[in-house]
């Protein structure tokens, strides 16, 4: 077996027998040819999406494209009428790693994705594993809200009891030093301007409806999401190659015979955790052993 090293410029296929046109002039002919070059996603990794230019020269139909696990974009906070808090940006909270969270994705009052466990606030918004997997649920991304709930594991009163027992346990101690019992550091000031408390009010005089909007935050920590980051920092491509036209048991293309199509750069994409890799093998596999 000969391995070279250079990228292919230009596949043409002329009677039975296909021409690969090598960036180095050099010219390889084959009765049979795999198409495996990946994505569009991660081009530093050589995947820079020549797949769908070949793909589309030999007539195949490409779905559209967009970046798939990948972090979100997300520069403000809202309000209860899901309005823009502009002197709250979420940047503020960068490099904050939240685990045991609960968020939910929703756009004009439908829910599109739930998901518990762990994410990560950054200098353009949001990412981390459960950030990844919603993003993979999002088409178009206009006007969507992240809900944040910060203690998913207690309900609005198991919360307030606990917050009860906060209070009375501590109830000479200021708002702000509270809180640090219940929230990371990074996001008491964050909080407490959502919340607009006066961070130094003892525990004894804060009133029932602030205790139960202190809950109420706790549980519904909201933001919008303005986009998807650049393709180029997504874990996958989703869209690529027609399935349709490829025949599943060889992975040869039903329109060009010869041709065949494995990972990537077909129509298919997965959540994190082996899936895209595990595409990418089977299909492999079955390409390579039907040639
Ligand atoms: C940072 C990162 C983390 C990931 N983590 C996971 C994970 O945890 N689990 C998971 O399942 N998936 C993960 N993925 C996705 C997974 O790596 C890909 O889905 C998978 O590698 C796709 O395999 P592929 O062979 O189709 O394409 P690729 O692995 O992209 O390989 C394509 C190859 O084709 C070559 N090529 C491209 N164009 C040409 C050309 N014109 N001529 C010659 N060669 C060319 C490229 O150089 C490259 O070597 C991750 C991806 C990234 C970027």
């Amino acid at each position: 077996v000969d391995i070279i090293s250079q990228p292919a410029k230009k596949l043409v296929k002329t009677a039975k027998v296909f021409a690969v046109q090598l960036q180095n002039g050099q010219n390889i002919r084959a009765e049979k040819l795999i198409i495996a070059t990946g994505g569009k996603s991660y081009p530093a990794t050589g995947s820079t999406g020549d797949g769908y230019k070949f793909a589309k020269s030999f007539g195949h139909k490409l779905t559209r494209f967009q970046p798939s696990l990948v972090p979100l974009e997300a520069k403000y906070f809202v309000d209860t009428n899901q309005k823009n808090i502009p002197q709250l940006n979420v940047n503020q909270l960068q490099g904050l790693s939240l685990k045991n969270v609960a968020i939910e994705v929703w756009h004009e009052n439908t829910k599109l994705y739930e998901d518990f466990g762990e994410m990560l606030f950054t200098h353009f918004g949001v990412s981390g594993p459960i950030i990844l997997s919603a993003s993979s649920h999002l088409r178009q991304i206009n006007s969507h809200l992240l809900k944040i709930d910060l203690k998913p594991a207690l309900d609005e009163a198991k919360l307030d009891k606990r917050l009860v027992r906060e209070f009375e346990q501590n109830s000479n101690k200021q708002l702000q030093n509270i809180l640090k019992n219940l929230l990371p550091k990074k996001m008491i000031p964050v909080f407490l301007q959502l919340v607009a408390i006066n961070p130094e009010i003892p525990a004894n005089r804060i009133t029932k409806a602030q205790r139960k909007q202190i809950g109420w935050q706790l549980k519904n920590l909201w933001l919008k999401v303005e986009k998807f980051r650049p393709i180029h920092e997504a874990i996958i491509t989703s869209g690529g190659v027609e399935v349709s036209q490829i025949d599943p048991q060889t992975m040869e293309s039903k329109l060009v015979p010869g041709l065949y199509f494995a990972g990537e750069v077909l129509d298919v994409d997965a959540y994190t955790g082996g899936f895209n890799l595990q595409i990418a093998w089977s299909s492999g596999f079955v390409a390579g052993n039907s040639v």
